[in-house]
């Protein structure tokens, strides 16, 4: 059997990065495998009336590959769809692509130095490395609540949008307020007949800078690179500080946080009427504690006759209805779940992943501590390189996640090319010390010294740690992952 270069799991932006990647160091035998029925990751799964990028577009893309044609500031999701079928394209790495194919697991075989892929339905293929690209938010989390499986409407997660539903007139509940949450309901709000919006955890919410992007503007951006250079370095600046040093460095920029939480509550005074309503949409937590959002339309839905914010605890749902704690019945036909999705127990990893000596990485992490050296690698798993790992994200957006990982992957690989050497692995040594330095840096966050208990954030793994932001500056994750000390991995 074949025993290509590297399986990639995922052919969204991080798998389109690594493949990107891997031709630069002259690997070109890849086989990527995608779950979904085309690449785009993220940006093809969610439809949902709405989706756009909330992180700047010049920001949220990446800094090789600039798109100088973003209709707005921040793009609707159809174009970062697009864009990824451009990058792809562009690159030449489409061909790669392996559609509907889901992998159950992936395992280190030692007598023959590579990973055998195991996909649904009995296929199995050989790869001498394995990345998984699975991202973080690609498993949907459907709510626990009793007698769900009995509503006899409509029922739709925000991750499975029927383009074809038709919402004119309905009594619709949407169940969660997260930023997926934020962009819907000010779109479907105006068709329903009435809009019921269970909340049970208040969202930060701060102003968007929204707007069109100029077509001169556009043709200067492919004209003059350097122009929208400038616009993304000022973009990316901003966010670093706000979403970066005021989370990760809550100690020292507190004034920084608590700055943007004046903002937000600013917002909320001039956009929400009704003062109970603006009490409920306050958080009682602190900001950055969970991902926050951007938003002009979110707010004022709620000034609108037809929409209602239910903050008393859901009981249970009924055929047509959903019942809440005190008792008090709303009748829906409509149940839209914003619910978000399950990372600690279902996303890492995404499939079974077992490397030297039967060592299971989703035990490792979920029965001892969650940790990647670097965010991208793990003793015991030579050849294995984890894109979305603990301590892998960077606050500021995907693209520097995926580009300082590139990097990474050019440093290692090359070292590993250079010795002749057939694998990799990282020392038990750097991990502990990547692990120990990373716990340490936390001491400085929000996640410690600001006041989380009520935020029930994703961030917050199942054992209280706070670990898949990485707590360091996007500057530092990319100096490392162009220094990290070459040692650091075995190579045999
Ligand atoms: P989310 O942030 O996890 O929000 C899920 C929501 O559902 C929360 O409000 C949660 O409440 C609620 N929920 C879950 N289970 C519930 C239950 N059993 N009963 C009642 N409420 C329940 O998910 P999301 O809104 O889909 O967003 C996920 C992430 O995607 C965002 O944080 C962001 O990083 C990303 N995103 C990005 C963009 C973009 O434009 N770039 C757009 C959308 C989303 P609790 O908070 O109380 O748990």
């Amino acid at each position: 059997m074949t025993v290509h270069d590297a399986a990639i799991i995922g052919a969204g932006f991080g798998g389109i990065g690594a493949a990107i990647q891997l031709h630069r160091l002259g690997l070109h035998d890849l086989v990527i495998l995608e779950r979904e029925s085309d690449l785009g990751g993220t940006w093809h799964v969610n439809r949902y009336p709405g989706l756009a990028v909330d992180i700047p577009s010049s920001t949220y893309s990446y800094s090789f590959a600039p798109n100088p044609y973003w209709s707005r500031l921040y793009a609707p999701g159809a174009e970062l769809k697009q864009y990824a079928a451009h990058v792809a394209d562009t690159y030449d790495v489409r061909r790669h692509m392996r559609f509907d194919t889901v992998v159950d697991g992936a395992e280190w075989d030692e007598d023959g130095q590579h990973w055998t892929v195991r996909i649904a339905g009995g296929e199995r293929l050989r790869a001498r490395m394995l990345l998984t690209a699975t991202g973080f938010l690609s498993q949907p989390r459907m709510p626990d609540i009793e007698g769900i499986e009995s509503f006899a409407g409509t029922v739709i997660h925000t991750t499975r949008w029927d383009d074809d539903i038709d919402l004119d007139g309905r009594r619709a509940a949407v169940i969660g307020t997260g930023a997926t949450a934020v962009q819907l309901i000010p779109e479907i709000a105006p068709q329903l007949a009435e809009l019921t919006v269970y909340q049970r955890t208040a969202i930060w919410v701060t102003p968007k800078q929204d707007g069109a992007v100029p077509e001169r503007l556009q043709r200067l951006y492919a004209r003059v690179p350097l122009t929208q250079r400038v616009v993304r370095t000022v973009g990316s600046g901003i966010l670093e500080a706000i979403m970066v040093s005021g989370v990760l460095r809550y100690r020292q920029a507190k004034v920084l946080n608590r700055g943007v939480e004046k903002l937000a509550l600013r917002h909320l005074r001039r956009q929400v009427h009704d003062p109970e309503t603006r009490r409920k949409l306050t958080p009682d937590y602190s900001f950055g504690c969970k991902r926050p959002t951007f938003s002009n339309t979110y707010f004022p839905t709620f000034n609108r006759p037809n929409v209602r914010l239910e903050t008393t605890p859901i009981a249970r749902i009924e055929p047509d209805g959903i019942v809440t704690t005190d008792g008090a019945r709303t009748q829906i036909d409509t149940l839209v779940l914003a619910t978000g999705f399950n990372l600690w127990d279902a996303n890492f990893p995404a499939f079974e992943v077992v490397g030297r000596g039967g060592k299971d990485l989703g035990r490792f992490w979920r029965e001892g501590r969650f940790q990647a050296y670097e965010g991208v690698a793990v003793p015991g798993f030579p050849n294995f390189i984890s894109l979305n790992s603990p301590y892998s994200y960077s606050g500021l957006s995907y693209f520097t996640t995926i580009e300082s990982q590139m990097k990474h992957m050019e440093r290692l690989i090359g070292e590993m090319q250079r010795r002749g050497a057939a694998t990799f692995e990282v020392t038990e040594r750097a991990n502990t010390a990547f692990l120990d330095r990373m716990t340490g840096n936390l001491e400085d966050s929000v996640f410690v010294h600001g006041s989380c208990a009520t935020s029930r954030s994703y961030y917050f793994n199942q054992h209280g740690e706070a670990t898949l932001l990485r707590p360091t500056s996007t500057i530092n994750a990319f100096r490392e992952a162009g220094s990290f000390p070459l040692d650091d991995y075995a190579y045999a």
